[in-house]
């Protein structure tokens, strides 16, 4: 079968209840049918997802997913139930499995029920696994969060190093990668230890017009002035991101003494309490979350106003994810970043007790982020481009939605102090 012969619009509405395809899917889909090499870039929330899923529910033949995470598998699994009558439908193969449940599924796969198999890049290094998937029609393989394969990436996998190797032992099966990393570096990773430098790359904007970006130089006076910002948006949901769980603790406090409603998060707190915490800001109970960098996973709160970083960030693609927890639904969101040259030293010798590698990794990545914020140029166009993107203020989308763009200024350099 291929991409001609399935009419995807009907299978989306019949499967997924949606009229039209969001951004790149369509073409996405249509590649995969044709059992082509894929690759496809596109920001969190572009709904990579459906990008796999459909072709494999109407396809031959079962979908090798690797999923780094296995709440985040779950999930998928239990939605992926929901859209059909058959619980066989989509199966997770992981370590937790009974030996019953590991006799189920192989049974459900060779029936040919199973449309979607989630694993773990570990699980699927198990011979047992691979001598059983060389037995069985694989329809393709889709690595999500396919970064994790590079250590240029965020969240670096040892285990996804493994993937192509395996895959080559079931067989010639085209490969899906899926990430919302952008930046150059970690594509070209991706592709070539993948070995599809083949592959036909989709890759969406990753602009954001709605999102106002403003850099502040940080001063002693920052907690007053974090009051006064906040107090503009009185009512409304906002996230403040600190480097340290101290940090995050003494800002949510203050906050508190100056009425604004704030709770605090990080991974010191215990789980029930996070939970709750997590909770009051998604019902709106509290307006403000202080938290590090432990919050935001798959918060999907589409009205958060404002993102602050009260420190800079380690690198651009972390700021990029922070800050794009605002204005998910569209409206305005407010992302302002304070930043202080001691951060960055601070930084730096965090990174300095890591490995040598992992160290000129973390010094490169976080050189950008200073660039960033030293800029005079765009905040918007140095974003992009940094994500390989070449965006013009005249005529792109948000073009004048940033601090440097509003009001040009003559370069300003951070605070360093300058003995004489
Ligand atoms: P990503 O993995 O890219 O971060 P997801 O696959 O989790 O994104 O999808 C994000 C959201 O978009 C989900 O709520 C999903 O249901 C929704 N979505 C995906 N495709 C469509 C579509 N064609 N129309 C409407 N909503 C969609
Ligand atoms: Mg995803």
């Amino acid at each position: 079968m291929n991409s001609n012969e399935i009419d995807i619009h009907k299978e989306l509405k019949k499967y997924f209840g949606f009229s039209q395809f969001k951004g790149l899917q369509e073409q996405v889909i249509k590649s995969i049918l044709n059992k082509e090499n894929t690759f496809v870039i596109m920001p969190t929330g572009g709904g990579k997802s459906l990008c796999y899923q459909l072709p494999a529910l109407v396809q031959e033949g079962t979908a090798i997913v690797v999923s780094p995470l296995i709440a985040l598998m779950k999930n998928q699994v239990d939605a992926i139930r929901s859209l059909s009558s058959e619980n066989g439908v989509a199966h997770v193969l992981n370590s937790s499995l009974t030996k019953t449940e590991i006799t189920q599924v192989k049974k459900d796969i060779t029936s040919g029920l199973t449309k979607l198999l989630y694993v773990a890049p570990e699980s699927l290094t198990k011979e047992e696994y691979v001598t059983f998937l060389q037995t069985v029609p694989i329809s393709f393989v889709a690595i999500d969060e396919a970064h994790c394969i590079s250590e240029w990436g965020h969240d670096f996998r040892p285990e996804y190093r493994n993937l192509k190797h395996i895959i080559k032992q079931l067989g010639s099966v085209p490969i899906i990668g899926l990430t919302a990393t952008a930046t150059p570096k970690v594509q070209e990773d991706i592709l070539k230890n993948l070995d599809m430098v083949d592959a036909t790359t989709y890759k969406a904007s990753f602009n954001r017009p709605n999102l106002y970006y403003e850099v502040r130089t940080k001063t002693k006076n920052i907690e007053s002035d974090i009051i006064r910002f906040i107090k503009l948006y009185k009512g409304k949901s906002g996230i403040i991101y600190c480097l340290s769980r101290k940090k995050v603790e003494a800002i949510a406090e203050v906050l508190q003494v100056n009425g604004i409603s704030a709770v605090p998060y990080h991974a010191g707190l215990d789980a029930k309490t996070r939970a709750k915490h997590q909770d009051m800001f998604l019902m709106e109970d509290v307006d403000v979350v202080v938290a590090t960098i432990a919050f935001g996973m798959g918060i999907d709160k589409p009205d958060v106003r404002f993102v602050i970083h009260h420190d800079i960030p380690k690198s651009l693609e972390s700021y990029y994810q922070e800050t794009g927890r605002a204005g998910r639904d569209g409206g305005e969101g407010h992302c302002m970043a304070y930043y202080s040259y001691k951060d960055v030293e601070k930084l730096e010798k965090f990174l300095s007790g890591k490995p040598v590698a992992e160290q000129e990794i973390g010094f490169a990545l976080l050189q950008e982020v200073v660039a960033y914020a030293e800029t005079s140029m765009s905040r918007r166009k140095f974003l992009l481009h940094y994500f390989g993107e070449e965006f013009d203020n005249e005529t792109g989308e948000g073009g004048d939605m940033d601090d440097n763009v509003r009001n040009p200024k003559v370069k300003v350099e951070a605070q360093k102090q300058v003995v004489k």
